[in-house]
């Protein structure tokens, strides 16, 4: 995973990567937008979303939540 060195979200606070509490929440929804802001300009986001799809990850990566990517891994199936 050397593409991590590149990572945006290097240097962040990883608990913005991984809200707490129910999905819909507000809070999570929120802290979930702040973390996708952060992919939003990483230069390694597709790297990211790829390894995230092929494993059952918790949290925001690659600007995806795990809802968003369990839907992916459903139409790509
Ligand atoms: S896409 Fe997001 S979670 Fe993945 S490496 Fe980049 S900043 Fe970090």
């Amino acid at each position: 995973m050397n593409w991590r060195q590149s990572a945006r979200c290097r240097g962040t606070d990883p608990e913005l990567f991984f809200p707490i509490g129910s999905s819909t929440s507000f809070a999570t929804l929120v802290q979930s937008d702040e973390a996708k802001a952060v992919c939003g300009g990483c230069p390694v986001s597709r790297q990211c979303l790829e390894w995230a799809l092929d494993r059952p990850v918790e949290g925001v990566w690659g600007g995806t939540t795990e809802t968003e990517r369990r839907a992916m891994r459903r139409r790509r199936a």
